[in-house]
């Protein structure tokens, strides 16, 4: 059954119903930038823009909020970064020193990668620091009322969870403004005013209207900036969404403490890599949406993303899927400007685009076909610059060996006796005149059974002679792009 809706045009349907005279809907995601910001966040923020899209497509004022969570503590030290930075553990990420850059936050310095690649594939949004915010001491009403509403958000967090908190708990940590440390005890908050005491020995009070030295907890902190921003939307990972977890009590926070109904929600699975191995933000040899961009054209990755269902888990091939992933997306794109797409494939193409969709078919040479014009060292065509590109970093980083090869100029190989005889019918075919791929195709059968040998035995011999490997491109194509007379020239030297 061919599905009819595309599932962010429900969820925008969705918001709308819910607050129908809003006049500029808000949809929000983000994360805590402790690392390098990875391919598997990218589908936080393409599920984003997404329903962005769709309510502008309603012809709704929509904006895109994403939050840098950069006033979390460095919690441990990755893998990959030195153990000097033991002694920055407890400080906002945005702290402390990138080391990669010295002239930036180790915060900042992966928020702009990644906010680099996002304008690649022709996602804005409003970026926020909360870092900055919380300096500015935005939040400080909020916060007021989480402190006042402390033992009713202690019910509600306590509902799930298997040890009841603390009796002295509370929604926020204190920075210590002389170590930058989050290992401080609060020793008592009256009104605007909190004293404090840290491990380091600095003991003070401060108004949190006028010192960002609070930090708010995860749990409350959610919901906090559903209502300071205004959200509508936003999408969580499969982590944040279980039964009682994150979302759970962020909904029940947002509307019993903070007067704000929780957003429109949907969660979204995690991708991984061909071959099985899963994204985690915090080791280092993660790949980037960059490095997913360097084989796959803007278009072509977002059409990865934007065919899939949020919940359903999927991968990002490097290996010769990628032909076929290409092959998929040329496919649609052609038969978009016929229009013969359904509403759900023309939803696909649609979001897939970068810019506004086209209305012509550009002509564009297909991936498969690349692999051999770049290997034969043929011309590229104009249109086909950025895709070509794109296959010479496939060919170089993932490739198989059986996809890579060089056009011989010289016979190399030992040849059976029906082999030549089959391979000197070939050079007379070529030299007899010109064919078409298929033409040729279908006469390579005529060759096999004309001399008797068996199609894979005639292949091997052809792609052996042409570029000393047993497999190849295909044949007919892999010799009119080489050039028959080339071909015909190598045949020549066979005795
Ligand atoms: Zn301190």
């Amino acid at each position: 059954m061919v599905e009819k809706f595309y599932w962010a045009d429900e969820i925008a349907d969705q918001i709308i119903k819910k607050n129908p005279n809003k006049k500029q809907y808000v949809c929000a995601s983000g994360i805590t930038p402790s690392g390098t910001v990875h391919i598997g966040n990218f589908r936080e923020v393409i599920t984003t823009e997404l329903v962005v899209r769709a309510l502008k497509d309603k012809k709704k004022k929509a904006r895109f909020i994403y939050s840098w969570d950069d006033y979390d503590r460095f919690r441990k030290i990755p893998e990959w970064l030195s153990k000097d930075y033991e002694k920055y553990i407890g400080m906002p990420v945005s702290e402390i020193p990138s080391p990669f850059d010295k002239n930036k936050s180790y915060a900042r310095y992966f928020e702009e990668k990644f906010e680099n690649s996002l304008s690649e594939v022709g996602i804005k949004a409003d970026f926020v620091q909360q870092n900055i915010m919380n300096k500015k001491c935005k939040y400080s009403k909020l916060i007021k009322i989480g402190l006042d509403k402390r033992k009713e958000i202690m019910n509600i967090l306590n509902k799930y969870r298997k040890e009841p908190l603390a009796k002295d708990w509370v929604p926020i940590v204190i920075y210590c403004e002389k170590c930058k440390k989050d290992f401080t005890k609060i020793i008592s908050i009256k009104n605007y005013e909190i004293e404090y005491e840290c491990v380091c020995g600095h003991k003070d009070k401060f108004d949190y209207r006028k010192k960002g030295l609070v930090s708010v907890k995860w749990r409350v902190d959610w919901p906090m900036r559903w209502k300071y921003e205004g959200v509508n939307f936003e999408p969580g990972g499969i982590d944040h969404s279980v039964q009682g977890g994150s979302f759970t009590t962020a909904k029940e926070i947002s509307k019993q403490i903070f007067d704000w109904p929780a957003p429109v929600y949907v969660f979204y699975d995690w991708i991984k890599l061909k071959g099985g191995k899963e994204f985690a933000s915090s080791t280092g040899n993660d790949i980037t949406p960059k490095q997913v961009g360097e084989v796959y054209e803007p278009e072509v990755l977002r059409y990865l993303f934007v065919s899939q269902k949020p919940k359903t888990g999927f991968q990002i091939s490097f290996d010769n899927d990628v032909i076929k992933i290409y092959e998929d997306y040329d496919a649609l794109e052609k038969k978009y400007c016929e229009k013969k797409v359904n509403p759900r494939e023309k939803r696909i193409y649609e979001l897939s685009q970068v810019d506004k969709p086209k209305k012509k078919i550009v002509k564009k040479t297909s991936f498969r076909h690349l692999i051999t014009l770049i290997q034969t060292n043929k011309k590229i065509p104009l249109n086909d610059k950025i895709r070509a590109e794109k296959v010479k970093n496939w060919l170089e980083k993932y490739a198989r060996e059986d996809m890579k090869f060089e056009v011989q100029t010289k016979i190399n190989v030992k040849l059976e006796k029906k082999e030549k005889l089959a391979l000197l019918k070939l050079k007379n075919i070529l030299k007899a005149g010109e064919h078409s791929e298929e033409e040729l195709f279908n006469m390579f059968y005529e060759i096999c059974k004309d001399v008797g040998i068996s199609n894979t035995q005639f292949f091997q011999a052809v792609y052996r002679v042409i570029i000393n490997k047993e497999k190849g491109p295909r044949l007919a194509n892999l010799i009119l792009t080489i050039g028959k007379d080339k071909i015909i020239k190598l045949l020549e030297q066979m005795k």
